[in-house]
């Protein structure tokens, strides 16, 4: 089906979170009267992610305060929700879609958008006093487990990407006593390259979290709630072992070291799964499938280039979910390539991380406004590579920024970019 799908057909979007949702409400702005299933394996109506290890996990805001898509609107989508169901198979070829309970539903159109889990450490499932942070559940029980764990709770954080900063800042927000230990040597070098990677882990220190880098983990050994008498046997503080022989006392584990995209469910659909699902420049995955968000490595032909590309932020999973679905309804032969301008942002200690672009970490960094050690945090980087700009940074700059997506549109130069903010 290189055509494009017929508007009275019948599309199944698998993923009901956020690259999903938006495809649905694509394929409807864009026309589309025929029939949406939308499957998805959380109970929970699609809730947005980015607040759990921020508002959510800070008590700031409730849970269902994270809601995308209520009730109401899902109706007024016209979207048969299927929630608290895993689909276990497509066949790419013919499109049929089925669920777990075995039910079949064959459609003209398919969207994947089943995002990603995260990476666990062995052995460690299961294990009381053990975190990881994906779901709406599992920023409720870390939350649970924190305020349990009372005053100053000990918390170790392991892995200083970007869901463990935000952890490790929200907790030490809450008044816990904060450890993050990293593999690498500089925290989130391999997404921001070791200059700015290495502002960023001085924000952990000056904010009073203590920070170990360059070293791993080698044991987890689980305790129970302190003062929590019901559970004698494991009651107290566990512990964290480290490959240097040290071990951090923690009354709460939460390991953040990355995820995977969720494509289990895909073995043998006929797709090509290489470190998620492998697209054309319009997130065709087949003639009738294609996919969106966290899970999708479509090619990204940009400014004459042309890479294979899987990003794992909000504003593109959003974006490709509207994208996939104009794409499905052009049909395969004429649809637009997905061409955006990649965002995306992170909040720690009080400050707004905000990246324009895909800066790799080899590239060339150049700050332009502040200073790296400034005392307030605040600067402006600017990232290129053989002579062109390819992303820009700024630290609570977020004026200062935008000012830099036109450039990014154009494919202006490194030099321009460094000028920019001149006078
Ligand atoms: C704690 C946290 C904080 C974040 N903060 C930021 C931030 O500050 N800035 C930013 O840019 N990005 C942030 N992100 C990333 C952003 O939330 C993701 O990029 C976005 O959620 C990706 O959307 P998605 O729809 O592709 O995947 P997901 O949101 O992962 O949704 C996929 C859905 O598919 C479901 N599913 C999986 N398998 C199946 C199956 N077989 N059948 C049916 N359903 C299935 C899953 O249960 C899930 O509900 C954060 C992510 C997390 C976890």
């Amino acid at each position: 089906m290189s055509a494009s799908l017929p508007l009275d057909g019948t599309v199944v979007v698998v993923g009901a979170s956020l690259a999903g949702l938006r495809a649905v409400q694509g394929l409807r702005e864009h026309g589309f009267t025929g029939r949406i299933v939308l499957v998805g394996e959380e109970r929970h109506l699609p809730y947005d992610r980015p607040p759990l290890s921020k508002q959510v996990l800070a008590g700031i805001w409730p849970p269902e305060r994270t809601v995308l898509a209520d009730g109401e609107a899902l109706q007024k989508l016209e979207v048969e929700a299927v929630l608290g169901q895993r689909a276990a198979a497509v066949d790419a070829e013919s499109g049929r879609v089925t669920l777990e309970d075995s039910t079949t539903i064959d459609a003209d159109g398919v969207v994947v958008a089943t995002g990603a889990r995260p990476r666990r450490l062995p052995g460690t499932d299961d294990v009381t006093g053990v975190f990881v942070l994906r779901t709406l559940d599992d920023a409720i029980a870390l939350r649970q487990r924190v305020l349990e764990a009372g005053d100053a709770a000990r918390v170790v954080v392991v892995g200083a990407g970007f869901i463990g900063a935000e952890v490790a800042a929200t907790c030490a927000g809450l008044g816990c006593r904060v450890t993050v230990v990293e593999a690498m040597p500089t925290p989130l070098a391999p997404a921001l390259g070791e200059l700015v990677g290495g502002a960023c882990a001085a924000l952990h220190l000056r904010h009073g979290v203590g920070l170990r880098t360059g070293i791993g983990v080698t044991a987890i050994h689980p305790g129970g709630v302190r003062g929590d008498v019901t559970r004698a046997a494991s009651a107290g503080a566990g512990s964290v072992e480290l490959a240097d022989g040290s071990s951090l006392v923690a009354d709460v584990v939460v390991v953040g070291i990355g995820v995977v995209p969720e494509v289990s469910w895909l073995e043998g659909s006929g797709l090509e799964l290489d470190n998620g699902v492998v697209c054309d420049a319009a997130l065709f995955a087949a003639d009738r499938v294609v996919a969106a968000g966290d899970l999708a490595r479509w090619t990204w032909r940009h400014d004459g280039d042309e890479q294979q590309l899987r990003i794992e932020h909000w504003e593109v999973a959003s974006q490709m979910g509207v994208a996939a679905a104009r794409s499905l309804l052009a049909g395969r032969a004429d649809a637009a390539p997905f061409d955006p301008v990649p965002y995306f942002w992170s909040d720690q200690y009080g400050l707004r991380i905000q990246v324009l672009g895909h800066p790799e970490p080899s590239d060339e960094v150049a700050i332009v406004d502040g200073a790296l050690d400034a005392d307030d945090g605040k600067f402006v980087a600017v990232y290129g590579r053989r002579g062109r700009l390819t992303a820009a940074l700024a630290i609570s700059r977020p004026r200062q920024l935008m000012a830099f997506r036109p450039l990014l549109v154009a494919g202006a130069s490194f030099n321009d970019a460094v000028r920019l903010l001149d006078g």
